[in-house]
């Protein structure tokens, strides 16, 4: 922890050096999936994002409790208010009990985030699991005074609140201008106001997720789980508050407003947000037909996709964009990516393979470690490492082509880099080939090669021809070089 590392708040807007409230521990809360669906690539990049902040604090000698939620409950259709839950919707469509749509969908998800190379989170709470917690904090919204009942259900009074703090403080945004642009109450609303949020709905006799509660049979509003999980698991003030960018707002405005109401204090230090991805240039949406699912990227069957593309291929695709820069998907730059995937994967399995030479370095190394530390604390610079080690994939090829040679202590140096780097902290699976489980693979090719090189010695043309021939009908590709042989499949 010698090191510095420096994250964009989001709610100071500028970047500030992170220091944590109780270090080596570090709490750190990003918004999981709401699960009614697969996920998409709006799930892939703050799954990723968070990933590398949750790898890289781990590395800096950090004790990381990383809380990932899933909201199983009272995520409504229209706004955080209104409309049928999303999960109870999709139950009553699929005549499924709620919680066989959650247990799907959160298996899918699982199974999609581990090919995607991202670490699953210390703590993975459910929504409606912490009912009771859910309720207890609306208790206490209420008994501060910044909340009240009306037909069973609970409003946070954002005008009260906002007379005593600053609602909007997170997105820019000020209750006037809200006010405005927000629609006229009909009369028939509950709510003293249009800017106040339900902490607590009363259910509809027709909606099947409900809980008991002093003031009615109902659920949570969506944004109280991530006040009432939060602040449960990492304490009523704590360090990273992670998510999309369109979760900005309402939702953790209102959670910010939610927490200060029960707590009288800010629970979160640094807020950080990933930034969008579009498609073609176009917001993402189920009704532009450009809605394309994580699976259907893998399998390649959306019809908008014009090959399949592997999930460590998005992954590199999205860590070639900084976190806070928006990101564009088209085949043409997630074929670019695919590529230079590969001419990086290929730089890694050349270096692991490489022999040293007995003198010093006849190419010139940069302190690639230092670089990529700084752009990594540079609030995760991660376009920037992928760019350094391009950089030292150069001076490796010059090696393999025999054009110059590499100490051992440098030699050595460059495979802790690129293990480091490459696989531990940007989390990028090197293809199977040389993976540590097939060691053994390895060490047999090379040892045919190593008979082949002993029978050229020899003269023995035969054995050598035959050697070579077999591979290459295997698909083995085998150049030889100045200080004897490598190979490729
Ligand atoms: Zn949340």
């Amino acid at each position: 922890m010698d090191r510095e590392l420096t994250i964009y708040n989001t709610l100071t807007r500028r970047k500030e050096i992170f220091k944590p409230l109780h270090a080596p521990h570090v709490g750190m809360y990003v918004c999981g999936p709401t699960v009614y669906g697969d996920g998409h690539l709006g799930h892939a990049r703050p799954a990723i994002t968070f990933d590398i902040l949750y790898r890289y604090l781990t590395h800096l000698g950090y004790k990381v409790r990383y809380v990932r939620n899933i909201t199983d409950v009272g995520h409504l259709e229209h706004d955080a208010d209104e409309g049928e839950d999303k999960i109870a919707k999709k139950a009553r469509l699929e005549q499924k009990e709620p919680m066989e749509v959650v247990q799907y969908y959160l298996n899918r998800y699982h199974k999609a985030m581990e090919a995607l190379g991202v670490l699953p989170p210390s703590i993975e709470p459910h929504a409606s699991g912490h009912i009771i917690e859910q309720i207890d904090f609306v208790k206490k919204i209420l008994d501060a005074g910044y909340a009240y009942e009306s037909e069973g259900s609970i409003y946070f009074d954002v005008k009260k609140y906002n007379k005593d703090h600053h609602y909007g403080k997170l997105s820019g945004r000020n209750i006037d201008d809200l006010l405005e642009t927000t629609r006229e109450l009909d009369g028939q609303n509950e709510k003293h106001c249009a800017l106040d949020f339900a902490l607590w709905k009363k259910a509809q006799p027709e909606h099947i997720m409900r809980w008991p509660s002093p003031w009615s049979d109902g659920f949570p509003g969506w944004h109280m789980e991530c006040s009432a999980m939060g602040t449960k698991y990492l304490g009523e003030e704590f360090d990273i508050h992670g998510g999309g960018m369109d979760l900005i707002f309402p939702h953790h405005e209102c959670e910010i407003a939610q927490s200060t109401a029960a707590l009288g204090k800010e629970t979160v230090h640094y807020w950080m947000h990933n930034n969008m991805i579009t498609i073609n240039g176009q917001k993402m949406g189920k009704s532009l037909g450009n809605f394309i699912t994580l699976d259907e990227f893998f399998t390649g069957s959306h019809k908008l996709l014009a090959q399949p593309y592997t999930a460590m291929t998005i992954r590199f695709f999205i860590l070639q964009a900084h976190y806070r820069s928006t990101v564009d998907f088209s085949n043409e730059a997630l074929q670019a990516a695919e590529k230079g995937l590969a001419r990086l994967t290929d730089a890694y399995n050349r270096l692991m393979r490489l022999k040293a030479s007995k003198e010093t370095s006849g190419i010139e190394l940069k302190n690639y470690r230092e670089l990529c530390e700084a752009a990594l604390c540079d609030d995760l610079n991660t376009p920037i490492v992928i760019s350094h080690l391009y950089d030292a994939s150069k001076a490796i090829n010059t090696v393999t082509d025999g054009k110059g040679t590499i100490s051992e202590a440098d030699l050595e140096e460059l495979k802790s880099v690129f293990n480091l780097f490459m696989v531990d902290l940007l989390g990028l699976r090197v293809s199977e080939d040389s993976s540590s489980s097939s060691d053994a693979y390895k060490g047999a090719v090379d040892l045919l090669l190593d008979i082949r090189k002993a029978a050229k010695a020899n003269k023995d043309w035969a054995t050598s021809d035959k050697i070579r021939d077999e591979l290459a009908k295997l698909g083995f590709n085998v150049k030889d070089t100045k200080d004897g042989f490598e190979w490729s499949l």
